[in-house]
This record gives C-alpha cells, structure tokens and sequence, in this order.
C-alpha cells in the first residue's frame, strides 16, 4: 500500500498558517523561481516532452513553456492589483463603517496533471495558485515519466521545500494524495477520473476546479472562405496531433460547403505536412501503445469514408496520418467518444440551426468554434449554445489571450484559471466588515422591542 502524504501536507501548511504567504514579496519570489526554473531549462523540459509525447521541440516551446513564462509574466505584472482588497458600498443602514472582499490564500493546494501538455498543465495551474499564496503538491501524469522526473528534481532545486512539493506516481500515488484533506484541488484530466477526484474531494469538502475533456465541435458554413477555414482548422486539429482538450472534435458543415471544405483540408493537410506526414518533422506522435491501438479501432469502426489519411505505423514512434472522415454515423464511436488525436470527422448539418440543435444534445463542450461570415450565424451558437469558451474563425487560441478566463462547463468541467481567473479560483474570497463601536447605530434594533417595532 502506497505511503499516506500527511507529512508533506503538514510542512506545507505551516507557512500558510504562519501567514508567510500573505506577503506579495514571498509570492514573487515563487514566481520568479518557477521563471527560473522553466528559463533556465528550456531544453532539458523541451527534450523531455519529446522524449515522453513525441511532439515537435518547436510545439513543446511555443505552447507549453512560452506560454508558462506569458502566464507568470502576467500575474507578476498584475499581482498587487488583483490581490488588493475590493471595497464594496454599504448600504445606508450599516453607515457608518467599510466592508471589502479580501482575497486570501486557500491554504494548500493539490494539482493533477495530464500527459498530453505535461509542463504547461501543472506549471500554469502552480503559478496561479503560488500568485494566490498557497503551497502546492503538483501530481504530474505517468504517461510523461520522463518529464514528471524532471520537474521533480528541478522544483526541488528551484522552490522551497515548503512551498511546493511534486510526487510522481500513478492511480495510487494519486489515490493516496487524494485521501489527504487539501483546501483545493485542481484536477486536468478526462470526464471519469474528474468524477473520481470529485468524490474523493467530498470526503473533506474540499473546492475542485476540473479542467476535463469532451468533443469540442467545429461549424462551418458556406459563407467564409473554405481554404482559409480549412487551413484554421487542420491547424487547430493536428497541433500536438489532436492531442489537445481543445482541438476541434470533429466538424459539422452546411451541404453548400461540404464539398469545398473536404478538398481544402485535404490541401491544407499536403501543405502543412507534405505528401508523406510521416516524414514531416512539424507533425507529432500518439502517446502510446494504447491511445495508438484505440485510434487505429475508431477510425476503422466509423462506417465512414476516409477522403485524406488513414495511414498508421505503431512501429514509428505511433504515427497516424491526419485524417479526415466522411459519412460517418452520429451514434458511431468516432461521434460519440471523446476522439483526443488526429482523426477528423466531418458531418452534414442541415444548416445552423441543425448544428446548434446537434451540439444541444450532447454534452456541454469545452469550446465550440463557429466559421460564419453571418452575423445572424454568430449570434445564433452565442445565443442558443453553452461551452467552456467560444470561438469565431478560429480554434485553440482563445486560451492564450490573457483576460480570457479558461475552463468548462458541465462535463467539461467547473471551475476557470490563468491570469486573474487563476488568482480569484484559487484565493479564498472572505468578506470583510469594520464597523465603529460609536455611534451606536445598531441601538434602534436592540431588544427590548416595542410592539410597534414587532409589527413591521
Ligand atoms: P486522465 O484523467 O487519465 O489522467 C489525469 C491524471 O489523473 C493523471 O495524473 C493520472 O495519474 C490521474 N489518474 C488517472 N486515473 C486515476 C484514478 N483512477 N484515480 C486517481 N487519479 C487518477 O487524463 P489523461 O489521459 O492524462 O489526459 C487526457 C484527458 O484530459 C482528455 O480527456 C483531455 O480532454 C483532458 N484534458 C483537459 C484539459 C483542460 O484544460 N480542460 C487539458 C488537457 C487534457
């Protein structure tokens, strides 16, 4: 049985409870040591991604540690701004006196990562909670152990004993972590394992955030132009392989449109990642033995067409070409399972109102990306959908504009982070009420009450 973490718990709390973390100063100093540590070892965390995921080194840098460094960049830039006291109006009966929300730290926090961006989704989630003044134990996936070993020894380096810890490990180590009584969990990671911490979470009645997974659709229409839609979305698609929690799932096109956007993502995938992708060096590897096995079935149980791809070599790191499916069942696998790589079903929606009608009757997305040059189009999935975030003309990147909170809803999760969503998720909100003993306003509502007084 795998050893309780009560220990580790214990010697983060006490900087917590001892108030250090209050102060703005030791909270910088975090910030900047974790700064350090992903500056001063880009290409050891960028060798050991590729080693682990098999992603292009140039993916690794742009999505993973640039974005980390934008993220702490930005809450250092931000930090006394958005941990300052907000002051709230009293209403006339409460004069005189102030009230304000403080925002204080939740005390220590547990985070859960994935594999599929294995610095990024443990990295960004700690510098949010370390803007916010907790203490942290960071889980990173065991499908990425090279990386998750890394970490380990780089935040042992970097970061205090006491202010952030990582353990390695799988579904035990995890199960073991999760019977520990935290002030906030935040969890990345599939739908049944969210359910999993959720549960574990209400043993305590700890907070989670759950940043989870689904089929985040696609539409387009036959208003934008089919090559420029095409190349957005094959893009969006086959960055990481597909392997992102926000690429775009799978997608539903009007049957004016149908035809021209088929041909130009074929054009778009021969531009990208030429005639053979298993030669391009811009194009990534499945993560495993397992996932590879499964999108190899999904792809063959579709009923569909394959019209690009379809090639798959497990002996090649995992490849699989970026494929497209057409004349696919809605009830097939492909439409009703979570996809996670690089196989893209495309699937005729009558019109708009089909495809809102589509997405309404499934589970809430994580994001939904909307390619219409109708305004009326736009309005209609603003108005009549709801997801994690929402898109026009273009996929994956809304995520990265800093002001956009990120998260889900439903079963894509609860809960939102990065910049100040990460400061406000994971800062207690505790209200705040001063009030002088003179004058002694809260005389007129004293017992005794005369009977006038109980009327009322
Ligand atoms: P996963 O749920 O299998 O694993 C995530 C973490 O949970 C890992 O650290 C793992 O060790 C732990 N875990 C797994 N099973 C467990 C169990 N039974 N008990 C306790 N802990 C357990 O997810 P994954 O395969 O690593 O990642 C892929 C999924 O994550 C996809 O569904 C994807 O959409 C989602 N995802 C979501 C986001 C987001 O920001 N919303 C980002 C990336 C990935």
């Amino acid at each position: 049985m795998t050893a309780g973490y009560g220990e580790t718990v214990e010697l983060l709390r006490h900087p917590v409870t001892a108030g250090v973390t209050r102060d703005l100063t030791w909270r910088r100093a975090q910030l900047r040591a974790l700064r350090a540590l992903v500056v001063e070892h880009e290409d050891e965390l960028t060798r050991a991604v590729v080693a682990d995921v098999g992603k292009p080194a140039l993916e690794v840098r742009l999505t993973e540690l640039s974005f980390v460094v934008q993220e702490i960049d930005t809450l250092l830039a931000n930090l006394a701004r958005w941990t300052a006291p907000r002051r709230v109006a009293l209403p006339a009966t409460h004069l005189p006196g102030s009230a304000a929300v403080h925002l204080v730290p939740k005390g220590v926090v547990l985070i859960i990562g994935p594999w599929n961006y294995p610095v990024q989704l443990v990295l960004a989630p700690l510098a949010g909670a370390l803007a916010a003044g907790n203490t942290v134990v960071v889980k990173p996936s065991e499908h990425t152990p090279t990386v998750a070993a890394l970490l380990a020894e780089l935040v042992g380096r970097h970061l205090p004993a006491d202010a952030v810890q990582v353990v390695t490990g799988g579904i035990p180590e995890t199960t073991a972590l999760l019977r520990e009584r935290w002030d906030h969990i935040f969890f990345t990671g599939s739908s049944a394992v969210g359910r999993v911490v959720m549960r574990a979470a209400a043993e305590h009645l700890t907070p989670v955030t759950l940043e989870l997974g689904g089929k985040s659709p696609t539409f387009v229409d036959g208003t934008v132009d089919p090559d420029l839609a095409a190349r957005r979305i094959a893009w969006g698609k086959f960055t990481n392989a597909g392997q992102s929690c926000v690429a775009p799932d799978y997608v539903m096109v009007t049957p004016d449109a149908r035809e021209g956007l088929v041909a130009a993502l074929d054009d778009a995938i021969a531009d990208f990642f030429g005639d053979d992708p298993s030669a391009s060096a811009d194009l990534g590897r499945i993560v495993n033995d397992h996932h590879h096995a499964r999108l190899v079935e999904l792809v063959g149980a579709s009923g569909g067409v394959v019209t690009t791809g379809g090639g798959h070599d497990v002996d090649d790191g995992h490849y699989l070409a970026p494929t497209v499916l057409t004349g696919v069942a809605h009830d097939s696998p492909v439409m009703t399972e979570e996809i996670f790589g690089p196989v893209l079903p495309v699937v005729e929606v009558a019109d708009a109102r089909a495809a809102v009608d589509l997405v309404n009757a499934r589970p809430r997305p994580l994001a939904l990306y909307v390619f219409s040059d109708d305004a009326a189009t736009r309005r209609l999935f603003e108005e009549r959908t709801t997801s994690g975030g929402l898109a026009h003309g273009v996929p994956l990147i809304h995520l990265a504009v800093p002001g956009l909170p990120f998260g889900g809803v439903g079963e894509s999760g609860m809960g939102r982070y990065l910049g100040r969503a990460s400061i406000d998720e994971l800062s207690h909100h505790r209200s705040v009420l001063s009030k002088p003993l003179r004058p002694d306003t809260l005389a007129a509502i004293y017992p005794p009450h005369p009977t006038w007084k109980a009327s009322m």
